[in-house]
């Protein structure tokens, strides 16, 4: 099979997978967004893709998505691109250049460098707080409990917080993090949930996830970073 044949059934297979899932909470089709994570992802398959009609991507590296997105950014209409990987105080120019939406905002001198960027740059940017929800420590987040305060922080910068994202534990089930994440998200008003990658999307789609992150199932296997 050519690899736009091959991207464009993948394509199709999750938005069915996902629409179904939707379907069985009494969600509309469209009430979940695919966000394609094209991080690793060789050219030919990032192009078969938006061959296929995609335009909602992401990536977890600032450096890895100007090589895949700067050209396009000019180039394909209606394109619209999450930052999902941790953010570095010093990448924040860069990564408010590149992305409409960033998704991981999970400390106060992040938030702070982020509200200033927005400012400056004047056009409008969406966020995300991400949630650290298994509460591990090598991983990036804000914890449950020091989540209301930094979203109240957030706000007080007048940072434009759309929701919520969470990336669970790898060796638990997800469910249950979709649920705190979404209790989370109702107690402070927010209204977007962005959870749910290759292996756990349609839970998450169930459980009222507005965005899914799915990368594998899109693309196929990741090529190793050397
Ligand atoms: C890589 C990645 C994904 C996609 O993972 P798959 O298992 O390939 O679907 C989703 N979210 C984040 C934050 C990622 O880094």
């Amino acid at each position: 099979m050519s690899i736009e044949a091959d991207i464009a059934q993948r394509l199709k297979d999750v938005t069915g997978r996902l629409d179904a899932a939707a379907a069985r909470a009494a969600r509309a089709p469209g009430d979940v967004t695919l966000i394609a994570i094209s991080k690793t992802q060789p050219d030919a398959r990032i192009a078969a893709a938006l061959a296929a009609g995609q335009r909602v991507f992401g990536e977890n590296r600032v450096q890895e998505a100007a090589t895949h997105w700067a050209a396009r950014r000019e180039t394909v209409a209606g394109l619209e691109l999450h930052l999902v990987g941790p953010l570095q105080t010093n990448k924040v120019k860069d990564a408010v250049a590149l992305f409409d939406v960033i998704q991981t905002v999970d400390r106060p001198k992040l938030a702070e460098h982020l509200a200033r960027e927005f400012a400056r740059a004047g056009t409008p940017r969406r966020c995300f707080v991400q949630v650290n929800t298994g509460e591990e420590p090598q991983k990036a987040g804000i914890v449950p409990a020091e989540a209301d305060r930094f979203i109240a922080e957030c706000r007080a910068l007048e940072l434009p917080v759309e929701g919520l994202m969470c990336l669970p534990p790898a060796d638990e089930p997800a469910p249950p993090h979709f649920v705190l994440l979404g209790e989370i998200a109702a107690r402070n008003g927010l209204s977007g949930l962005s959870m749910g990658m290759s292996a756990d999307f349609e839970a998450a789609a169930e459980l009222g996830a507005t965005h899914v992150r799915v990368g594998t199932g899109v693309f196929g296997p990741r090529v190793p970073q050397t």
